[in-house]
């Protein structure tokens, strides 16, 4: 349920509003947006009583919300969130690109790397020091080593950098050295590691499960906002489906369908849907014809020396070229 304040009530008035949904045993969760205060009732069990709240001072309406998840929705929040990283900000209607290799291997390697996507307009770099590997005999990461070279990269190109954090046991760490932290595809649902983030005063990204509906994907952001993390941002990186000309199968849909359902921002990562490269080019430009809040690319400086996912890594050159033509797209879906 949701309880929308009358416009530019005082403090005092928004307080006892909360103090007597409080009373009654549920949290009270403000939400700013626009020019009035709206006040989510979580942890109901049933339905509420609109009338309990209805009669306050400064109370306009109560809405009930129908949908399992609440933070994350548009019911509760209409205005588009934005997360603002460095020089980007996700969800102004701009398209921030954050680029990067699979895995930090070396200074030497991110150093490079960087530079080149920087000068292609990347404002993020991304590369993982913890890696999820389908293989335990595959390499695993770099892991404080490589979140030192990511600070380094930080400290050499001002680009704020993304890294995933793989488990609650690591996230201290992690999160001391990320700009943006990433919790990927196969532990979309690991609720402890959720709710750790939502501690975080880091921002997250939020991979898309393997086979994730909307609605359960919605619900694990949802495990991040209630912990009092607000600055979630979706990403779609490619489902699970009987294919096999492609990695995974990049949901095109989704995104419109989570814009409706959401206020959250929704970004798209074409590398881990396609898998090949030829593939992440036009998979890209498709993530930029359909007004996505993002981007985010592999790119490696010897792709076939990586030491994971080589193949779905774009060349420097390649990136450039890509680059130029998803802004020109942009710039077209952004004509109204
Ligand atoms: C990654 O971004 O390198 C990664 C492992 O992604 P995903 O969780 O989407 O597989
Ligand atoms: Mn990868």
């Amino acid at each position: 349920m949701l309880v929308v304040m009358e416009k530019g009530i005082p403090e005092k008035t928004i307080q006892a509003c909360i103090n007597a949904i409080e009373k009654r045993g549920y949290t009270a969760r403000p939400i700013p947006g626009g020019d009035r205060v709206s006040i989510g009732i979580l942890h109901n069990t049933g339905s509420v009583d609109a009338a309990h709240f209805l009669g306050l001072d400064g109370v306009k309406e109560v809405i009930p919300v129908t949908k399992p998840y609440k933070l994350v929705s548009r019911e509760f929040k209409q205005e588009n969130t934005r997360i603002k990283v460095g020089d980007a900000v996700f969800g102004d209607g701009s398209l921030p690109v954050i680029a990067g290799p699979c895995a930090v291997e070396s200074l030497e390697q991110v150093l490079s790397i960087a530079g080149s996507v920087k000068k292609a307009g990347a404002l993020l770099f991304r590369g993982g020091a913890f890696k999820p590997r389908t293989s335990p005999y595959s390499f695993q990461g770099l892991e404080k080593k490589g979140l030192e070279f990511l600070a380094a990269v930080r400290e050499e190109t001002g680009l704020p950098v993304v890294t995933e954090v793989m488990d609650v046991e690591n996230f201290d760490i992690v999160e001391q050295y990320a700009d943006v932290v990433q919790i990927g595809t196969r532990n979309m649902q690991n609720f402890s590691l959720l709710k750790r983030a939502g501690k975080s005063d880091k921002p997250v990204i939020l991979k898309r499960g393997m086979s994730a509906t909307l609605q359960e994907w919605l619900m694990a952001a949802e495990y991040i906002m209630a912990e009092g993390n607000n600055d979630v941002i979706l990403c779609e990186r490619g489902v699970r489906t009987f294919v096999r000309h492609s990695r995974n199968t990049l949901d095109l849909s989704v995104v419109p369908a989570a814009k409706k359902e959401s206020h959250l921002p929704i970004i798209v990562d074409p590398s881990h849907a396609a898998g090949v490269r030829d593939q992440v080019i036009s998979l890209a430009l498709a993530s930029a014809a359909l007004g996505a809040d993002g981007v985010m690319i592999e790119v490696h400086n010897k792709p076939e020396e990586a030491m994971s996912d080589g193949a779905q890594s774009l060349y420097p050159d390649q990136f450039i070229s890509v680059m130029d033509k998803m802004n020109a797209i942009h710039q077209i879906v952004e004509q109204k």
